[in-house]
C-alpha cells in the first residue's frame, strides 16, 4: 500500500509542477506581444496599488479601471489560447489532495482506484484461457482441470449475471489453480471489470495495517478489496492467522462482498473440511453457501514438474 500513497504523492506534485511550468511559459509568450506586455504592466502596478488602498482600508477608484484591463487582459489571453493561470487537473484541489475545507479531494481517490486497478492487472499472472497448456499435458488430473475449465470460462462469460458469486479452488500445489484463477481474472479485466488479485500473504498484511492504523488514514486500507468487481485470494490458508483481528476483518470482506452481490475467488490448498478447523464455522458458512458457491476439488500430478 505504501507504494500506492507515494504514487499518490508523485503524481500530484508532478501535476501541480507541471500546471505551473505551463503557466509560465505562456506567461513568456504572451509577453512577447507588445499590446499584452502593456495591458500585463498596469494590470500588475494597478493590483498592487488597489491591494494596498483595500489593506488599508480606503476606497479606490482604480478598482473599476483595473477590473476592466484584467478582463481586457483575459480575453486577449483567451484569443491566442494561452493561460497565465495554472490550469491544476483538478480545480477542487488545485492538484494538492486536499480541499481548502481540509478534506480529502475526490481525486485522490480516484488515483487510489485507478492504481490499484493497474496494480492489480499487474499482478494478475498473464494466463489465458485460449493458452489452455493444461489440457495438452499428460497428467492425472486433466479431466478435472478440463471440467473446471469449461465452468470457469463460461463463468467469466456470463460475468456479472451468474448465480455463483464465490469460487473456491481447491488442490495441491502446482495443480494448475493459480492458472486458471488468472485466466478468469484476465478475462474480467478484459472486458472492463475491475479485479483485486492478491495472494493470502499480501491480503493477510493488509488487513493487519488496517488493524494498526490511525483513523485517518485507514479510510482507503480496505478498499481495493471491497470495490473491486471481482476479489481474487490466491493460496489462502498460507498465511498466519490473528483470531481476533485479521479473521474478523476477512469476515466483514467477504460479508460486506457477497451481500452486495459482489463476486470473489480463493484458491487453496485446503479442503472443505480443513478450510472450516482453520477459518471457523462462521467464515466458512458464509463461503460454502448452496446459493451462491462453487467447490472445486483438484488433486494431481504437479504440473510444473511435468513441464520441466
Ligand atoms: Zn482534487
Amino acid at each position: 500500500m505504501a507504494d500506492v500513497k507515494s504514487s499518490i504523492t508523485t503524481i500530484l506534485s508532478r501535476r501541480r509542477r507541471s500546471a505551473f511550468e505551463r503557466a509560465r511559459l505562456d506567461w513568456e509568450k504572451a509577453r512577447k506581444d507588445a499590446t499584452f506586455a502593456a495591458l500585463d504592466d498596469k494590470v500588475r502596478s494597478l493590483s498592487v496599488q488597489v491591494a494596498y488602498n483595500a489593506a488599508s482600508g480606503r476606497e479606490d477608484e482604480n478598482s473599476a479601471l483595473l477590473k476592466e484591463l484584467t478582463s481586457k487582459r483575459d480575453e486577449w489571453l483567451k484569443a491566442h489560447k494561452l493561460s497565465i493561470t495554472p490550469a491544476f487537473t483538478c480545480p477542487e484541489c488545485e492538484d494538492t489532495g486536499r480541499r481548502a475545507n481540509g478534506e480529502v479531494c475526490a481525486c485522490v481517490k480516484r488515483l487510489f482506484n485507478e492504481l490499484v486497478k493497474n496494480k492489480s492487472r499487474g499482478a494478475l499472472p498473464p494466463f489465458r484461457f485460449k493458452d489452455n497448456a493444461v489440457s495438452s499435458m499428460d497428467c492425472a488430473q486433466q479431466k478435472t482441470l478440463d471440467k473446471a475449465y469449461s465452468l470457469y470460462k463460461k463463468f467469466a462469460d456470463e460475468f456479472p449475471d451468474t448465480p455463483v458469486k464465490c469460487l473456491i479452488l481447491s488442490g495441491n500445489v502446482g495443480s494448475g489453480k493459480t492458472c486458471l484463477m488468472a485466466a478468469v481474472g484476465n478475462a474480467l479485466a478484459d472486458r472492463g471489470y475491475t479485479v483485486c488479485f492478491t495472494t493470502a500473504f499480501r491480503f493477510n498484511k493488509q488487513l493487519l495495517e488496517y488493524h494498526t492504523s490511525d483513523l485517518r488514514v485507514k479510510a482507503h486500507i480496505l478498499d481495493e478489496f471491497l470495490d473491486a468487481d471481482m476479489l481474487m485470494i490466491d493460496d489462502l490458508g498460507t498465511e498466519q492467522i490473528y483470531k481476533n483481528v485479521t479473521l474478523e476483518y476477512m469476515y466483514d470482506i467477504f460479508d460486506t462482498r457477497l451481500s452486495e452481490g459482489k463476486s470473489v475467488m480463493i484458491t487453496t490448498n485446503l479442503d472443505n473440511s480443513e478450510l472450516n478447523d482453520r477459518y471457523g464455522e462462521r467464515i466458512y458458512s458464509r463461503l460454502f453457501n448452496k446459493r451462491y458457491s462453487s467447490y472445486k476439488r483438484i488433486i494431481g500430478s504437479d504440473l510444473r514438474m511435468i513441464k520441466r
